[in-house]
């Protein structure tokens, strides 16, 4: 999570300074669009055009600093082979050369949250290897393509927080333990190769509903889960967990909502690419979207409530559907988890122990990771390592071996190295034994 925690100490400073500066640089991918995230001190002034022959993307921001452009380097990504950068008036221009024929779009979003001024670049179109591959000669290992394995991210919603504090009772508040119990799903997603979390708030703090799917969204998450725990005094005796997906019904209506709202349109992560297209063909794409979401959604809480059921008390046997708020997006998965009813004394115990809280974690944690164990989202590690389950090889270090050279000679990242074989450091040592992907037939 320390990489979401993006330094804005400096945005103040800048700000009565026209120019600004690069603070960091995010990318991802998945097998539709690639996404690359720049961060700046403060408002970048922008244009951007297309060029073919070969596929560049032309970015020109006339008020960004030169020192500072270092954090491009670190750009590892399939549809972008490098990015040059020149200066151009008090400014700079940065070129995209693209490995192949790909639409791009740049678009710019305010600060929001933790997150400063940024400019999302976005790179839609199948890897032009994938798509050689298949035509050209039979595959040798060297044709390989070194695509970067990355992370399943997986966004979690403490409920509530701030000046809203949720349900309480017996004196347990809702905003309270399910921050806590957030926190230990996302320790769990965190030591586990392969998964990523991210939290939409750390501590007490408010954020409006609409904007906890958009942090998540943000961070490329592939799945969202919002968790909180309920309250019906009339009953006392009612407890027990519940597990909730958007409803088709209220979905169908969202979608509209969404289609008339430009804004919404434009966040939209790589998953939909709305670019230039009319609303018909918008429609049909939310639609499809939106569809599979939800059926991702229910096939994952379908997984997360069989194991909440072995771990306690469930209070709904069924996958609830709701039309939650944070439920609403088109684009990622999304479940909430009622962790139990603070109105039954019982309940209200156990959410605010440590032992049970950690139960819980691992409920959910183990339900979503058996689905995405099943079902991984493409270019991850975790669909890497299933689809390499029995193809592995053990080498040994060499003398002058490195870490990141013995990755690169295997098409790891090094951080897919690193997970494969449980490392915490980048050292190893003469003649130890490292497990990596055999050469494929
Ligand atoms: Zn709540």
């Amino acid at each position: 999570m320390i990489r979401f925690f993006i330094a804005c100490v400096a945005c103040l400073v800048a700000s009565f300074a026209q120019a600004v500066d690069l603070k960091s640089v995010r990318s991802s991918a998945d097998q539709d669009s690639s996404r690359v995230v720049l961060e700046f001190s403060g408002k970048p002034q922008f244009s951007h055009f297309n060029l073919s022959n070969p596929s560049r993307l032309v970015l020109d921001i006339t008020n960004l600093k030169a020192k500072t452009l270092s954090p491009l380097d670190s750009i590892d990504d399939s549809r972008i082979q490098r990015i040059r950068s020149a200066i151009r008036g008090n400014g700079r221009r940065l070129v995209f050369d693209l490995s192949g024929e790909y639409r791009s779009n740049v678009f710019a979003l305010g600060p929001k949250g933790r997150y400063p001024h940024r400019l999302v670049v976005d790179v839609v179109g199948y890897v032009a290897s994938e798509k050689a591959s298949s035509r050209s000669a039979p595959p040798s290992e060297s044709a390989e393509p070194l695509v970067e394995k990355r992370d399943i991210v997986v966004a979690i919603d403490p409920g509530h927080g701030g000046k809203d504090p949720g349900a309480s009772s017996y004196g347990v508040v809702e905003k309270r333990v399910v921050l806590q119990i957030a926190k230990r799903l996302a320790r769990r997603f965190q030591s586990e190769p392969g998964y990523r979390a991210v939290l939409t708030r750390e501590d007490d703090q408010y954020i409006q509903l609409k904007d906890r799917p958009r942090i998540a969204r943000e961070a490329g998450a592939d799945f969202f889960i919002s968790i909180h725990a309920d309250s019906f005094p009339k009953n006392r005796n009612v407890r027990g967990t519940g597990v909730y997906a958007l409803s088709l019904r209220g979905a169908n209506s969202e979608l509209s909502r969404w289609l008339q709202n430009t804004e919404n349109a434009d966040d939209l992560a790589g998953g939909v690419d709305l670019g230039d297209v009319d609303n018909d063909t918008r429609q049909v794409l939310l639609n499809m979207s939106m569809e599979s979401a939800i059926r991702i959604s229910k096939q994952a809480g379908e997984s997360v409530l069989s194991d909440l059921k072995d771990a306690g008390r469930v209070h709904k046997k069924r996958l609830g559907l709701a039309n939650f708020v944070v439920l609403r997006s088109p684009d990622i998965p999304s479940l909430l988890i009622e962790t139990g009813f603070l109105s039954n004394r019982s309940d209200a115990k156990r959410l605010s122990i440590s032992r049970e809280q950690e139960k819980i974690a691992a409920a959910i944690f183990e339900g979503i990771k058996r689905y995405f164990e099943k079902s991984p989202p493409a270019n991850t590690f975790v669909a890497w390592r299933k689809q390499n389950a029995d193809q592995r090889m053990i080498i040994e270090v060499n003398r002058g071996d490195t870490l990141s050279e013995i990755a690169a000679r295997y098409g790891l990242s090094l951080q897919a190295l690193k997970e494969l074989n449980g490392l915490e450091t980048n050292v190893i040592h003469l003649g130890q034994k490292l497990e990596v992907p055999a050469p494929s037939r």
